[in-house]
C-alpha cells in the first residue's frame, strides 16, 4: 500500500471501525465499557473478526487484554507491540483508545499480507481508565508483572472481586503471569488521539511524545479561627478560606511564569461552609504535572513555601499530605525519531510535545522501548460523544505507521534490540 488514496479509504474504514466498536456499551444510547463487561466480550469478536481476516492469530490473556499475532518472515523473528485500550470511560467518544487498537489492525492490513523481519502484536488492553476498579492500567499492568494479589482483592461498587470478575468472563487468574511480555518483543507503540488543543492551535495533524508528563497530587489543610461574620472586624480575622484562595491564585501565577507546567486547585472545601460564619478549616488538592521532574519538583517546593508564608501572615496555620508523586517517563528516543521521520515521510511537520495524561505506553515503558504518536483532536474534546477525528489525520496515521514499520524492518539497529524484561 503506497497511495495517499489507499490511505484515506483505509482511514475510512478505521473510522467505521471505531463508530461500530463504540455501539458495543453497557449503556443504551452511550458508549460506556468497562474492564470485563459484557460489551467487552462483544468488542472482542467484533475486533478480533477483522484480525482472522488479515490471518493473525487472536487470544484473550487472563486480564481480558485483546492479543492478536501477526507472524514475522521466520518462526523466530522478534515482534512489536502496537496498541492501546478497549475500555472506555462513561459517556465516552469512540476514539480514545479504541482509534490506537484499530489503527494497529489498519496498518497490518496496510502490509498486504508482506511479512516483516519482525512479527506485529496488536494488543486491545481490558483495563486504562480505572472506571469500574478506581485503579487505571490493570490491562498493561498484567504486561508488565505488576498484577498482584492486593489488585486481585480490588472490588468494584457491587462488591465484585478483580480476581471474580476475571474468573466471570471465562478466564483464569492463575494464568495472568502468562500475559507477561515475551524476551522477542522490540518495542511499543501506541496511536492515541492527544485529547488536548495543542496540535490543533498548531494545525499540526500529528505529534511524537517525548515523555510523559511526571506529577503529585497534594491534600492542603489551612486551619483558622471559625467565627460571627457580622461580629469579627476584618483585622481581627484567621479566615482560612481567604488564605487558600490567596494561595490558589498563587499557584496559577507561578504555573503561567513556568514554561509547559501545569497546576490546578480543582477542589476545595470550606468549614464549617455556612454563609454567615467564617471559615475555620479548608481544604483544598493540588494537581501539578511537568515532563521534567526537576521543574516539577521546584515548583511544588516554592508552592509549599507559598502557602506556609500566605498562612503565617493570616494567623492560619497549613500542613499538607502527598497522594501520589510520579516521576515522568522518557519515551525511547530511538523509537521517537524514527517516528518524527516516518511523520516528515508522510507530508506532515512532526511536533515534540509532552503527553499530560498518563497512557499504557507509560507502563509498558518499564520494560520495553515505548513510543507513542498523537493525532489531533478537533476541540480538544475527549471523553465526551462530541469525540472525533479528521479523516486526513487518520489517514496520515496509517501513513506515517506503515513508513515507520518499513524504516524499522530495514533497521540494524532496531532489529538487534532485546527486550529488557
Ligand atoms: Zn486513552
Amino acid at each position: 500500500m503506497q497511495t495517499s488514496t489507499a490511505f484515506a479509504k483505509l482511514a475510512e474504514e478505521v473510522i467505521a471501525r471505531c463508530q461500530k466498536l463504540a455501539s458495543f456499551s453497557e449503556d443504551p444510547g452511550g458508549t460506556r465499557r468497562t474492564f470485563l463487561s459484557a460489551p467487552m466480550r462483544d468488542c472482542h469478536r467484533e475486533a478480533s473478526s477483522w484480525m482472522k481476516i488479515l490471518g493473525m492469530s487472536v487470544s484473550v490473556d487472563a486480564v481480558g487484554n485483546l492479543r492478536a499475532f501477526y507472524a514475522g518472515t521466520s518462526p523466530g523473528a522478534p515482534r512489536i507491540l502496537i496498541g492501546s485500550h478497549l475500555d472506555t470511560v462513561p459517556n465516552a467518544g469512540a476514539f480514545d483508545g479504541v482509534l490506537g487498537v484499530v489503527l494497529a489492525v489498519g496498518l497490518v492490513e496496510s502490509l498486504g499480507g508482506l511479512k516483516l523481519p519482525f512479527g506485529i502484536e496488536v494488543v486491545g488492553f481490558s483495563e486504562e481508565e480505572g472506571v469500574r476498579f478506581g485503579v487505571p492500567f490493570i490491562g498493561s499492568r498484567a504486561l508488565v508483572g505488576r498484577v498482584d494479589d492486593e489488585l486481585l482483592g480490588w472490588k468494584d461498587e457491587r462488591g465484585i472481586s478483580v480476581r471474580k470478575a476475571i474468573q466471570d468472563f471465562g478466564l483464569n487468574p492463575n494464568e495472568i503471569s502468562k500475559a507477561v511480555l515475551s524476551d522477542d518483543v522490540l518495542g511499543f507503540l501506541e496511536f492515541h488521539i492527544e485529547q488536548g488543543p495543542v496540535l490543533e492551535s498548531l494545525g499540526r495533524p500529528l505529534g511524537v511524545v517525548q515523555a510523559i508528563v511526571g506529577q503529585n497530587r497534594l491534600e492542603f489543610n489551612f486551619s483558622g479561627q471559625a467565627n460571627h461574620a457580622g461580629t469579627t472586624p476584618m483585622n481581627l480575622r484567621r479566615d482560612a478560606v481567604a488564605a487558600a484562595a490567596e494561595w490558589i491564585v498563587a499557584v496559577e501565577n507561578l504555573a503561567r511564569r513556568t514554561a509547559d507546567l501545569v497546576a490546578t486547585v480543582g477542589f476545595v472545601e470550606a468549614k464549617p461552609g455556612a454563609t454567615n460564619v467564617i471559615a475555620g478549616e479548608t481544604r483544598a488538592t493540588l494537581d501539578i504535572r511537568h515532563a521534567s521532574d526537576r521543574a516539577r519538583t521546584e515548583t511544588l517546593d516554592e508552592l509549599i513555601r507559598q502557602a506556609e508564608s500566605i498562612a503565617a501572615r493570616r494567623g492560619v496555620t497549613v500542613k499538607w499530605r502527598t497522594l501520589l508523586s510520579q516521576n515522568a517517563v522518557a519515551m525511547d528516543a530511538f523509537l521517537t525519531e524514527q517516528i518524527e521521520h516516518a511523520i516528515q515521510k508522510a507530508g506532515c511537520e512532526p511536533h515534540r510535545m509532552a503527553s499530560g495524561a498518563g497512557h499504557d505506553a507509560m507502563i509498558l515503558a518499564e520494560k520495553t522501548p515505548a513510543a507513542m504518536i498523537f493525532l489531533r483532536t478537533p476541540g480538544g474534546i475527549s471523553h465526551d460523544p462530541a469525540e472525533s477525528a479528521h479523516l486526513d489525520d487518520v489517514a496520515k496515521a496509517l501513513e506515517c505507521g506503515h513508513h515507520l514499520l518499513t524504516q524499522l524492518a530495514a533497521s540494524q539497529e532496531f532489529l538487534g534490540r532485546t527486550c529488557r524484561a
